[in-house]
């Protein structure tokens, strides 16, 4: 199964939004294999947002991900980057589509309460920037027979 890594950010934390989020990702079927608390530096997030370094939002980009500590989380599921990315919804808020996170939670396109790993290659490369392996409990839930068919666990 895929795993994907997703950051809840100091405006999910500051709101008290964890509990509206976890909530909604365990309701889905997704399978919590990490979570912890993390205050994030210039140093991580230079490497999280490279993409995005040399873009003029970037310095406060940087300080809202420094503003409070964040929710690190590793996610387990079969398509799981996929189907996540579509529960976040599009990086603006106000674009969002009701019934996604950030359509549900969030009024803006920076301070949009979560990140969620976009592709495989990424998934692989975040969850190793900020988890140590023996932080990462790949068990499988007793309940696992009730979320799929057994063809799907296959694939
Ligand atoms: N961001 C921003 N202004 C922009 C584009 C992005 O502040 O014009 C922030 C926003 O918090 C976003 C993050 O930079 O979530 C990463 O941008 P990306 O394009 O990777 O969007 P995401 O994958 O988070 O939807
Ligand atoms: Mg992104």
């Amino acid at each position: 199964m895929q795993q994907t890594l997703v950051i809840l950010k100091p405006s999910c934390v500051e709101r008290c939004l964890i509990g509206e989020v976890i909530t909604r990702i365990q309701n889905r079927g997704i399978i919590i294999t990490g979570l912890k608390m993390m205050q994030l530096d210039e140093k991580i997030l230079r490497e999280h947002y490279s993409h995005l370094v040399d873009k003029p939002f970037f310095p406060g980009l940087a300080a809202s991900m420094m503003a409070s500590p964040v929710v690190c989380m590793v996610l387990k599921g079969v398509d799981v980057i996929e189907v996540f990315r579509k529960m976040t919804g599009v990086t603006n808020g106000r674009k969002a589509e009701p019934g996604t996170l950030r359509g549900d939670f969030c009024m803006s396109g920076q301070a949009n309460i979560i990140h969620a790993s976009d592709s495989p290659e990424n998934a692989e490369i975040e969850i190793a920037r900020f988890f140590k392996p023996e932080e990462v409990f790949d068990y499988t839930p007793a309940y696992i027979k009730y979320l799929y068919g057994d063809d799907e666990l296959k694939a």
